[in-house]
């Protein structure tokens, strides 16, 4: 590697509050509950590294739809659906440690409040994360619907059928573009329109803070899980202003020949990316092995 090679790290890089909140929980649950058996609902994030640590210490992750008659279950950061919550407190012998994040929390609450109050319920988001179905079941299933894109919003709504109160919200991880498109559109409709912003700066912070780093570097390393929507939006999102951009896993995975000729290198990493993973890559490029 480059002997000059000036390494940048981006300050928003790695766990974000919700996900730093919901590994301390689960990494505290075994000296808390000696003797359970503790299980995750669903991987406690998205990065491999962290889960099999986890595993190590006896906090595996199960299925959904499996969740256990006793012991300990951990809600993820995520959160979970209605319907599976009240089925998961009835069990009188099971713990519930509920690590939904305080934000996800809040737009839960929001769709629960506008569907009852009557509401046409929109929420922008990917229909099958996690996050939205379990959003979505918060509200009635005839006033509660989640869209995408301006394309996906109904027909209807843009006839005499429009509906009167319309309440607008998204998934907390959604592009703000996206929203303020829908939002726009949706301004066009006469009537009520309620816009909850439940985007979560943690998100858009790093995703400007990554393109910024991708325009002053001559190259760029996202670290995090391949299977972490928000590290392989920070990955593109690089990759359309910096080629020179590479998504790894782990400090393995780094290759010296990427940073031949280069002066300057960014590094930001996903919300579900740990300290320590991030720590390995600065040290092998610190020490330029
Ligand atoms: S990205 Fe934001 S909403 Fe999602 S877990 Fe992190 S802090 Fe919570």
């Amino acid at each position: 590697m480059s002997k000059q090679l000036q390494i940048k790290i981006a300050d928003t890089a790695g766990f974000c509050f919700g996900v730093k909140r919901a590994v301390k929980l689960a990494n505290e649950a075994p000296a808390k509950y000696p003797g359970s058996k503790i299980s995750t609902l669903g991987p406690i994030i998205h990065n491999p590294q962290v889960v099999n640590q986890l595993a190590e210490k006896g906090v595996k992750p199960v299925e959904l739809d499996s969740a256990p008659e006793s012991g300990v279950a951990i809600v993820r950061s995520h959160g979970i659906t209605r319907k599976l919550a009240l089925e998961l407190e009835e069990k009188p012998t099971l713990t519930l440690v509920d690590a939904t994040c305080p934000f996800v929390r809040r737009a839960q609450k929001i769709v629960a409040e506008m569907s009852s109050a009557g509401y046409q319920v929109i929420i922008i988001g990917e229909p099958e994360h996690p996050e939205v179905t379990g959003l979505i079941s918060y509200g009635e299933p005839q006033n509660t619907r989640v869209v995408s894109s301006v394309k996906e919003i109904p027909a209807d709504f843009f006839t005499s059928r429009k509906p009167s109160r319309i309440a607008l919200l998204a998934q907390t991880t959604q592009s703000q573009q996206i929203y303020n498109e829908i939002a726009a559109a949706l301004l066009t409709i006469k009537g009520e329109l309620r816009c909850f912003n439940t985007i979560c700066t943690a998100t858009s912070n790093r995703q400007s803070e990554a393109l910024q780093l991708a325009k002053e570097c001559d190259c760029m390393i996202i670290i995090g899980g391949r299977n972490s929507a928000n590290t392989n939006r920070l990955y593109e999102l690089s990759r359309e202003v910096l080629t020179n951009s590479y998504h790894i896993e782990t400090v393995e995975e780094l290759n010296p020949d990427w940073f031949a000729g280069k002066e300057t290198v960014g590094i930001s990493a996903g919300a579900s990316t740990p300290q320590w993973l991030i720590d390995e890559v600065v040290r092998k490029l610190e020490n330029n092995e």
